[in-house]
C-alpha cells in the first residue's frame, strides 16, 4: 500500500492544462486519507464549480495513483478553492518562474512516435522520418523524450551542449542542414546521469524542452516516446493536448498487441492516432528472394483495429541501421534505398493526413497572460555559456 507521501509524490504528474502546473504545487489536492484495503480517497479543488476539464483531473488523478501498485480503487472527489485560496494560488503562479507560453504556439504539428516495446526501431524511424519531412521542404525538429534510452544525437549524428539566447530560451542544435534537434544528452555531463532521475525530474525535463526550447516556426515536432506507456506519455498527454501519435510495430502478432496498448493510452488521453508505421517488414536478398524474418501483416492489422491509415512498410536493410550508427539517416545518405522510399512514402502520408496550417489553440492550450522570459538558471539542465 503506498503512503500518502508517495500518493502525493505521484499526483505530480497530474497537470492543469490551464494553469501549466502540477496540481500538487499548486496547492489544488485537498486531501488525501491514509489507503485502507485497497482503496484510496482523494479531494482534488478546483477554481470553479463547473470546471470543464474536470474529467481530466478524474481521469488523471486515477491513472497516476494506480500506478503505485496495491491499489484497487481510487475515489476522486471535488471541491472548490475559497477566494482567499485562489488569490493565494495567483500569488503562488505570479512568483513562480514565468513558463513562457506559447513556445508551441508556431509548431503546426507534434507528432509523438511511440512504440508498444523496445527494439522495433522506433528512434530510427524518428530520425528518418525527420529527416525526410525535411527533404520534403518541412520546417522539422526532432525531441528525445526517452530519457534513459535516448538516441535522437547519434542518429542524427549531432552532439554539444545548446547555448541560450539572449531572451533566455534554448536554442536547439542542427543537424545536416536544418533539422533542429533536442536531446537529453546535450545537458548531461557524463552518459549516466539521467538513469538516476525519477519521475518529478523527468517531469521537469521534458517541460522544459516544451516550453523553454526556441522552437521557432515548425511544421513538425516529432517526438520519439520512451517505449511502453509510463509517466512521460502522461506527461506529454497533458502538456500537448493537440499531439498526434504515430504507432510503429513490427509484422509479429505479439508486437502488434503490446502496440495497440500503447495506442490505448494514446486514446485514453484524447490523442488522436495518425498513423501505423510496420517496420522489419521482411528482408530482400541482393537476389530478390524476400524472407519474413518477424512475420508478416502485422502493421495493417493494428491500423485496421485503430481504424488508421498504415503509412508505411519499412523493409529490414542493413544501411538503414549503419546510417542510424553513424549519424546520417539513410533517407538522406540513400534516399533510393528501399527502406528510405518507405520512410519517404511514410512522411508524404503523414504530411496528407496532418493540417499544413497554424492550428487554432485548443481551449486547453490558451495563451496565459504574457510572462517574462524564464529565468534558465536554477532549472533542471544545465547550460552552456
Ligand atoms: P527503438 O527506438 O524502438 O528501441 P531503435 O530505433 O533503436 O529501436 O532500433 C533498434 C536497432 O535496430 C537499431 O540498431 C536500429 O538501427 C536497427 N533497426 C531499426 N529498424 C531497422 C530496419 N528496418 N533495418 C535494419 N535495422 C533496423
Amino acid at each position: 500500500m503506498p503512503t500518502v507521501e508517495q500518493i502525493r509524490e505521484a499526483l505530480k504528474v497530474v497537470i492543469d492544462p490551464e494553469l501549466r502546473h502540477n496540481i500538487v504545487d499548486l496547492g489544488m489536492v485537498r486531501s488525501i486519507e491514509t489507503p485502507v484495503d485497497g482503496r484510496v480517497d482523494v479531494v482534488v479543488s478546483l477554481t470553479t464549480p463547473g470546471c470543464p476539464i474536470r474529467s481530466h483531473f478524474q481521469k488523471g488523478v486515477t491513472e497516476a495513483i494506480r500506478g503505485l501498485g496495491g491499489v484497487e480503487q481510487v475515489n476522486v472527489g471535488f471541491d472548490v478553492l475559497s477566494s482567499q485560496e485562489k488569490s493565494g494560488l495567483q500569488q503562488r503562479l505570479g512568483r513562480q518562474d514565468g513558463l513562457p507560453t506559447g513556445a508551441l504556439a508556431a509548431v503546426r504539428n507534434v507528432i509523438c512516435v511511440g512504440s508498444g516495446k523496445g527494439g522495433v526501431g522506433k528512434s530510427t524511424v524518428t530520425s528518418n522520418l525527420a529527416a525526410a519531412l525535411f527533404a520534403e521542404g518541412k520546417q522539422v525538429a526532432a525531441m528525445d523524450a526517452d530519457v534513459w534510452g535516448y538516441s535522437i544525437p547519434r542518429m542524427l549524428g549531432v552532439h554539444g551542449r545548446p547555448t541560450v539566447s539572449p531572451q533566455r530560451r534554448i536554442l536547439p542544435l542542427v543537424a545536416h542542414g536544418g533539422l533542429k534537434a533536442i536531446s537529453i544528452e546535450f545537458f548531461l555531463d557524463h552518459e549516466d546521469q539521467a538513469i538516476t532521475w525519477r519521475g518529478p525530474m523527468l517531469h521537469k525535463a521534458i517541460r522544459q524542452f516544451l516550453e523553454d526550447v526556441e522552437w521557432g516556426e515548425l511544421d513538425y515536432l516529432l517526438i520519439d516516446l520512451p517505449p511502453g506507456t509510463g509517466d512521460v506519455s502522461m506527461t506529454l498527454a497533458q502538456l500537448l493536448p493537440q499531439a498526434r501519435f504515430v504507432i510503429v510495430t513490427t509484422p509479429q502478432p505479439a508486437a502488434q498487441k503490446v502496440a495497440a496498448r500503447a495506442a490505448d493510452t494514446a486514446k485514453r488521453f484524447d490523442l488522436e492516432i495518425a498513423g501505423v508505421i510496420e517496420n522489419m517488414s521482411g528482408f530482400v536478398t541482393p537476389s530478390g528472394e524476400r524472407f519474413t524474418i518477424f512475420g508478416e501483416g502485422g502493421g495493417q492489422e493494428l491500423a485496421d483495429q485503430l481504424d488508421v491509415p498504415l503509412l508505411g512498410k519499412i523493409p529490414l536493410q542493413e544501411e538503414l541501421r549503419v546510417g542510424a550508427d553513424e549519424g546520417t539517416p539513410l533517407v538522406i545518405s540513400d534516399p533510393d534505398a528501399p527502406a528510405s522510399q518507405a520512410i519517404i512514402h511514410a512522411a508524404r502520408g503523414l504530411i496528407a493526413a496532418t493540417p499544413q496550417q497554424i492550428p487554432t489553440l485548443q481551449p486547453e492550450l490558451k495563451p496565459a497572460p504574457p510572462a517574462p522570459p524564464a529565468p534558465v538558471t536554477g532549472t533542471a539542465l544545465p547550460m552552456a555559456h
